[in-house]
């Protein structure tokens, strides 16, 4: 026996929140931003709207001047390797509290300094997928 249904889905809307629409309009331009808090005196990347330790709301966001190769894995998709890596940032010379797992340069080793390869600004949405990936900084 056999049983149809339809179910009704209703459309989904994630709130980016103050500090995501600082990083879609940023991002939209090209610039890679995190949130600061002072008094931890950490950087968060993505930006955070609040501090996670000491509950300060944060209103200082900086560029990411480069990014940090932590850790990857190269996948083999049906013959193209495809990597992806969790890659930090680094502002003022301070390591960013997180950061980001996206697609990576796969000669790309941990520990070397990445550049983010944007789509065209015209294609841009303000979202992480914005950035291509990660290419080798030289
Ligand atoms: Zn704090």
């Amino acid at each position: 026996m056999e049983y149809r249904f339809k179910v009704d889905v209703p459309g989904y809307i994630y709130p980016t929140g103050r500090a995501g629409k600082i990083f879609a309009e940023n991002i939209k331009k090209g610039v890679v931003v995190a949130s600061r808090c002072d008094e931890c005196r950490v950087y968060f990347l993505p930006p955070t709207a609040y501090c996670p330790h000491c509950f300060n709301e944060l209103r200082d966001y900086s560029p990411v001047e480069a990014f940090i190769l932590v850790a990857k894995t190269v996948l083999d998709r049906g013959g193209e390797k495809v990597a992806y890596g969790y890659v930090k940032g680094i502002v003022g010379g301070e390591e960013t509290q997180g950061g980001f797992i996206h697609r990576v340069d796969p000669e790309a080793e941990p520990g070397e300094v990445l550049k983010p390869v944007l789509k065209p600004e015209e294609e841009r949405r303000g979202i992480i997928t914005d950035i291509e990936f990660f290419a080798k900084a030289d």
